[in-house]
């Protein structure tokens, strides 16, 4: 197919264009915030001026969706950005917080609408605010590595004596095999689910193989291909601050 590349519109700092020919009437854009990347769809039998035609006039359209907040890609650092007094990342998507100040007992939860809400005296210590966000984010964290667990432990013939949350500064994930316990940094509540999933799915091989050997790899490419991209992901991320 014609190399149309070069006709793209410019994109913010880090993204990309991908261009697929399919079977199909129209041309459709998608937009991937977590890969930085614009997707194109193109009927296989679009002439080449017509496709320009079409990216150029979706070009505005493009570059304000690839700026928009909502569509802004996970910071990879610092650590701080992922929660502040406005939004908080949660699973790889920053979520506006909205506050109030009702008198029913303090809490945090998640609206329909996908905003965090939180309640709490106007007057409320920040030392106890923070102490509300750290149990509703380890909650969040444990139902989803329960739910992974249910999905794996069968898949993988493997169980863990128990897991346990932490903030870490220097791994995303241990395992005690003697005990069989696995820790998980509480950092990964605020990162894309398939990090969460690669890290526990990675503690649990060392179930099966404690060393990081062949087997090990081995075990790991068996049941998470991919999971090379998400360990460059996480290596990516400066725990220690
Ligand atoms: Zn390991």
């Amino acid at each position: 197919m014609q190399d149309i590349s070069r006709c793209f519109p410019a994109t913010p700092k880090g993204w990309q264009y991908e261009l697929i020919y399919k079977r199909i009437r129209h041309i459709y854009f998608r937009i991937y915030p977590d890969k930085r990347t614009v997707r194109i769809s193109a009927p296989t039998r679009i002439s080449r001026k017509a496709l320009e035609h079409a990216i150029q006039s979706k070009s505005a359209w493009l570059m304000e969706k690839m700026t928009s907040p909502g569509n802004a890609p996970p910071p990879f650092n610092p650590l701080s950005v992922m929660k502040d007094r406005f939004s908080c990342m949660v699973w790889g998507r920053r979520l506006p917080v909205v506050r109030g100040t009702c008198h029913a007992r303090p809490g945090i939860c998640l609206s329909p609408e996908s905003e965090i809400i939180i309640q709490v005296p106007s007057s409320f210590d920040p030392k106890k605010e923070e102490n509300l966000w750290n149990t509703w984010l380890r909650t969040l964290l444990n139902e989803r590595i329960q739910m992974l667990l249910e999905e794996w432990q069968p898949v993988m013939d493997v169980a863990p004596a128990e897991f346990r949350l932490k903030k870490m500064k220097t791994r995303w994930g241990s395992c005690n095999t003697v005990a069989r316990r696995i820790w998980i940094n509480t950092v990964l509540v605020h990162l894309e689910p398939c990090l969460l999933e690669y890290v526990l799915v990675h503690e649990l091989v060392h179930l099966l193989e404690p060393g990081h050997t062949r087997r090990f790899y081995q075990i790991m490419e068996t049941h998470l291909p991919d999971w090379k991209a998400s360990d460059v992901r996480l290596n990516k991320i400066e725990l220690r601050q």
